[in-house]
């Protein structure tokens, strides 16, 4: 079928709209700000009565400390009132926590029969918090549904000796990623956010995915997707540069292209100068708060950052901003103020209109 024969979800047009008004702010990193809530054992597993819908229980032997997607079922209070300071620090668009919630990345922890539960508690932990700050200021917020690269490479053996085997192949992505993102929009997301690539095949399995589970709902949500540059020559793990890497996913029609996490946002900005300077769609960067420190933590403050970012939105690469690793909802809030004053990034083509 021909998936783009699809009507938009409304969310889809209204974001489109809103696009072309003002630069739009994504959220900040839910990882280190769990971090600091200092969690046991006993609060990831809510003393060992991980429950979904109905009671449903997910037996495991595994501990579930630093399983942060699980906390969407254990924790659901703490997630949404993480999500809700991002959303009043001002994200129009609100991630969810369920960066690792396929049954690929889940094996680790022996979750994998809580995956379809996650992504959908994710979303609606995500779709509260968008309603609560709706409800205080006014402003509408929209939920993406994150999806993540998995720990796994579709096209690099991790056996130096044996360079033709592959841990995972396309099609146990396909499905991992159609679970997933299934899950996703029975929960309420507004938008499917595919992140952090450093495989691209990875990133085209996801894709296909959504297109799958778009066919079954019989609507098209919009897509977002990035990459992350892993190392300073400019490619991601998959040994793209940011050109080949559009046109890699260009088919895709995706609402946003962009790049996210890894280097801070000084390292970022020519990528995704290069990035802008082809491709024919929404540019969405989120940076890292700088570089880790030798303890892992991020010391830029949310001033350096917000005006790292500024910079993008004064060079005009930019329609979509916002943090990733180490960034706090002051940073969110310090990059809002920031870009304010910027028009958006005028793109040549505006996707399929
Ligand atoms: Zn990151």
């Amino acid at each position: 079928m021909n998936i783009f024969a699809l009507p938009r979800t409304p969310a889809y047009e209204a974001l489109t709209r809103a696009a072309q008004e003002r630069i739009l702010i994504l959220d900040g990193a839910m990882g280190t700000m769990i971090q600091t809530l200092s969690m046991t054992e006993e609060d990831f597993t809510a003393n060992g009565h991980v429950h979904g819908p109905g009671c449903r229980h997910y037996p495991s032997n595994h501990p579930q400390k630093g399983n942060n997607d699980l906390l969407v079922l254990t924790q659901p209070q703490a997630v949404e009132d993480i999500q809700l300071k991002f959303a009043l620090a001002g994200a129009d668009i609100l991630e969810t926590n369920t960066f690792s919630s396929t049954t690929i990345a889940q094996a680790d922890y022996g979750m994998e029969a809580a995956v379809h539960d996650l992504n959908v508690a994710g979303a609606q932990v995500a779709r509260r918090a968008a309603e609560r700050a709706e409800a205080i200021d006014g402003r509408k917020r929209y939920v993406a549904g994150a999806v993540g690269p998995t720990n796994r490479t579709a096209s690099i053996s991790p056996d130096v000796n044996d360079p033709g085997y592959r841990a995972v192949t396309f099609d146990d992505l396909r499905r991992a990623y159609g679970q997933q993102i299934d899950g996703l929009i029975a929960g309420g997301a507004d938008l499917i956010m595919i992140e952090t690539i450093f495989d691209t095949l990875n990133a085209k399995s996801a894709i296909f995915a959504a297109f799958e589970s778009f066919a079954k709902v019989g609507k098209r949500l919009p897509i977002m997707i990035s990459g992350t540059i892993t190392d300073a020559s400019g490619r991601t793990l998959s040994g793209q540069t940011p050109t080949a890497f559009w046109h890699s996913v260009r088919h895709a029609r995706p609402f946003t292209v962009g790049l996210n996490c890894a280097l801070g946002a000084d390292a970022m900005r020519p990528h995704l100068s290069e990035m802008a300077g082809v491709a024919d769609t929404l540019i969405c960067a989120y940076p890292n708060a700088g570089l880790p420190n030798a303890f892992g933590q991020y010391d830029e403050t949310p001033e350096d950052t917000a005006r790292k970012v500024e910079v993008f939105a004064q060079e005009g690469l930019v329609n979509v901003v916002g943090g990733c690793c180490g960034t706090t909802p002051e940073h969110i809030g310090a990059i809002a103020e920031h870009v304010a004053g910027y028009a958006p990034r005028k793109t040549g083509v505006t996707e399929d209109v």
